[in-house]
């Protein structure tokens, strides 16, 4: 008799669709604009050579350097694979497979659903409103039985932030019930919008961080979490005994010394700029209908025959991430901001674009 594997993996496994990574999705760009990374490479040279010993599960001088560039006690932190890690572990910790059930807001980031699927756990999804703020009653309805809640400000790939007023209202609403998740991974770009101040208020929040972003270190895969202790005692629990490599912990308590963190501001203010110049550009483009605000590395436009922009622009290696089947946003491109060289190509194209539909 013939084993067929498919039919012993987990039902929800073989029912899962895997998410759709930028890197996955592939390519043959020489302009990535696909997948929200800082364009260009940060040097760094490897100081450790203890490659025979097991690492450090949470490494004292990044845990450290972390809190201090956050304001926060090292207790407060947690440091992993990535903040997707971060997304997984909380669902690890509080949701009891089958029973409880997690929440977000499309449209939002695609790993929330992924991991939940992937370990089992129920998602419960309210769309957001019009301008992409939560909408609060919906979302009342819906608590029963959820035990996390995620929220992405500035959210990805709308790129707006969600109103503080309303961030309120949800931990008011979710106190004594469920964890309120932060997703902050683009942060970095409107660092004044942080709720790290108020974890001294509300034991129920968390922060997701990461050195993806503003860092440039997306090939690192390191993120944190920022809770207070009682949570991150749980997630110690559930987390992999070395969920950072050597070298991770070695690169990433230099891009976390006062110099990484002058360098990551200054490639900031640049990518700002060019955001600001995008900005300027994009509505004067005939075939860009409507140009979302951003507080971060990414711009959301709307076009009139996205699919023919999305193709036109990867057949000339400018690789944008297409929106276009994700809940309420037809038509829609995400463009992640390069060099001021790789934004001057990306308006040239779509100029072109435009002459010749016009
Ligand atoms: N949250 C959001 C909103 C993101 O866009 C990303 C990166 N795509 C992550 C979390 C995951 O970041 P990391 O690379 O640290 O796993």
């Amino acid at each position: 008799m013939s084993l067929n594997i498919e039919e012993l993996a987990r039902a929800n496994v073989r029912a899962l669709t895997p998410y759709q990574s930028a890197r996955r999705l592939g390519g043959n760009g020489d302009v990535w604009l696909n997948a929200n990374e800082f364009p260009l490479p940060v040097p760094f040279e490897l100081s450790q050579q203890t490659l025979n010993r097991y690492p450090e599960c949470q490494p004292k001088i990044v845990i450290e350097r972390y809190a201090a560039y956050a304001g926060l006690t090292p207790e407060q932190v947690l440091v992993s694979r990535g903040a997707d890690e971060g997304i997984e572990l909380l669902m690890r910790a509080f949701c009891e497979p089958g029973k409880d059930a997690i929440l977000f807001c499309p449209p939002t980031y695609g790993m929330y659903s992924v991991s939940a699927e992937t370990i089992g756990i129920e998602y419960r999804t309210v769309a957001a409103l019009d301008d992409w703020q939560l909408n609060l009653p919906a979302i009342a309805d819906q608590l029963d039985g959820v035990k996390v809640v995620y929220m992405c400000s500035p959210n990805n790939p709308t790129g707006n932030l969600i109103n503080p007023d309303d961030i309120r209202k949800l931990l008011d609403m979710t106190a004594g019930k469920a964890l309120l998740v932060a997703d902050e991974a683009y942060i970095e770009f409107c660092p004044e919008a942080t709720l790290a101040s108020w974890l001294q208020e509300y034991p129920h929040l968390v922060i997701l961080r990461t050195l993806s972003k503003a860092f440039a270190l997306a090939g690192l895969r390191c993120g944190f979490t920022l809770a207070n202790k009682p949570v991150i005692d749980l997630l110690m629990k559930v987390i992999a005994p070395y969920p950072l490599a050597t070298p991770v912990a070695d690169v990433a308590g230099q891009a976390l010394s006062e110099q990484g963190i002058a360098l990551m501001r200054q490639h900031v203010a640049e990518l700002n700029a060019n955001r600001a110049w995008l900005f300027e550009q994009l509505p004067q483009i005939s075939v860009v209908q409507q140009v979302f605000p951003s507080e971060t590395n990414y711009i959301l436009a709307r076009f009139t025959d996205s699919p023919k922009v999305f193709k036109t622009l990867w057949d000339q290696g400018i690789i944008l991430r297409d929106q276009n089947k994700n809940p309420g946003l037809a038509g829609c491109l995400r463009i992640s901001i390069g060099t001021r060289e790789e934004c001057e190509r990306l308006i040239a194209a779509l100029q072109a674009l435009s002459v010749e539909q016009a």
